[in-house]
């Protein structure tokens, strides 16, 4: 394991602190989801009361290399100044003149956020330059931002080499744990709910998981290439079919029943032809669906079986929407998912929501906050409970 960062001395000492404040705005540029930065404050607020300084980094959006406006993490560092009882200051870029004066001024229990690393290309490039600027910048070195990870880049793999004290930070350390517990060592009976729309990008999670959990229930578009595969060789209608992963959903198949994994399919949907507000949506056996039918939710008899299984899950996973969840016609499968976990969290069970879209429709549907642990990274997570190394959780392991 990394350092962690409470067993640092930081007392007036600059810290560096690697954030992930990749959060949506809205058109007049205000923050319209500040779950990253308040899962960032255990880590900021212990480094000020130790007394050190603070200055923040992070990545916001895909500018590719160029200055952004509407990319600019200023709207983010207003949000923090209303979340932290300590003075944030704002510098306009990252490197350079401008940024070494406002930190040279910064003082202790004091914040500056730098402007988003992806205004430079050498960020994503984990240019060896480019992290050197950074390092330079502190005397500590903090790695909070598990959202990004599984991307090698200068902020979070080529700065870990070019300064002398590096850590992780709490929330870092937090989802690892979590995750990588829930994976190797749950509480059983351990239940894994997939969905979305793909099974690509899940292809060596569902390797995995056929190794470590007791059932897997799949909802989502991605049921459907489970359901068309062999021996189930379901007419699926016009659904969501990758017809080149027919043969690994065989194949996951004949797995989870090679080791006894309980693989559970949707037995109906809600299906219709558009996917749209004012869609005609009804509620029809998987069977039934004709060819110009899409199933886009689970169905009724589906969401009681799924929901038998967690109600005897001491340890469920969560991962990908029931449905479109986005609109109204095709969310209630996601919805009374959703609901669910959040029972079975009250009366006891660990339950643990992958990031991303699970995340999303937690929050829509006013239930985010009721479940164990909701990761702040959907890639993160998928990637980590994949088994596959973290590059920036490596990078602080392998840190002298
Ligand atoms: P992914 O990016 O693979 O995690 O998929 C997330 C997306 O899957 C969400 O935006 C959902 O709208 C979409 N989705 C869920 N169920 C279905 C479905 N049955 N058909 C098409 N798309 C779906």
């Amino acid at each position: 394991m990394p350092t962690h960062v409470k067993d640092l001395k930081v007392s007036g000492k600059r810290v560096f602190v690697r954030t992930d404040y990749n959060v949506p705005l809205d058109q007049a540029g205000r923050v319209t989801d500040d779950f990253r930065i308040r899962a960032s404050l255990p880590t900021i607020e212990y480094l000020l009361e130790q007394g050190a300084s603070v200055i923040l980094a992070s990545h916001l959006g895909r500018p590719n290399g160029s200055v952004v406006p509407e990319m600019s993490l200023k709207p983010v560092a207003e949000k923090l100044a209303e979340l932290v009882q300590a003075d944030v200051h704002f510098a306009p870029d990252c490197v350079g003149a401008e940024v070494a004066s406002l930190v040279a001024a910064l003082k202790p229990g004091e914040i500056l956020m730098l402007e988003n690393l992806r205004f430079h290309m050498a960020e994503t490039d984990n240019a060896p330059d480019f992290s050197k600027q950074l390092a330079r910048l502190a005397d500590v070195y903090v790695n909070d931002a598990f959202g990004t990870a599984h991307r090698a880049h200068a902020s979070n793999v080529g700065i870990v080499k070019h300064i002398k004290e590096v850590a992780a930070g709490f929330l870092l350390m937090k989802e690892i744990e979590f995750l990588v517990k829930a994976i190797e060592s749950p509480e059983r009976p351990f239940t894994v709910i997939l969905g979305g729309s793909k099974v690509s990008g899940k292809i060596d999670l569902l390797k995995r998981l056929a190794d470590v959990a007791d059932n897997i229930l799949i909802g989502g578009g991605m049921a459907f290439t489970f359901l068309s595969a062999a021996p189930l060789n379901h007419n699926v209608g016009s659904s969501l079919v990758e017809e080149d992963r027919l043969q690994f959903a065989s194949d996951v198949i004949e797995l989870c029943l090679d080791k006894g994994v309980n693989l559970v399919l949707p037995s109906d949907c809600i299906a219709a032809r558009q996917i749209t507000e004012a869609a005609d949506a009804r509620e029809l056996p998987i069977r039934a669906l004709e060819d110009d039918l899409m199933g886009l939710d689970i169905g009724g008899r589906t969401v009681i079986s799924f929901n038998a299984i967690l109600d005897s899950s001491k340890t469920v996973l969560w991962n990908g929407p029931m449905g479109v969840f986005e609109q109204t016609p095709f969310q209630d499968g996601t919805r009374s998912i959703a609901r669910k976990l959040c029972d079975i969290t009250k009366k006891g069970a660990t339950t643990i929501v992958g990031g991303g879209d699970s995340a999303a429709a937690l929050k829509k549907f006013g239930l985010a906050g009721c479940v164990t642990h909701t990761s702040t990274g959907g890639g993160a997570s998928l990637e980590l409970l994949s088994g596959i190394d973290l590059p920036a959780f490596e990078a602080l392991k392998g840190a002298k």
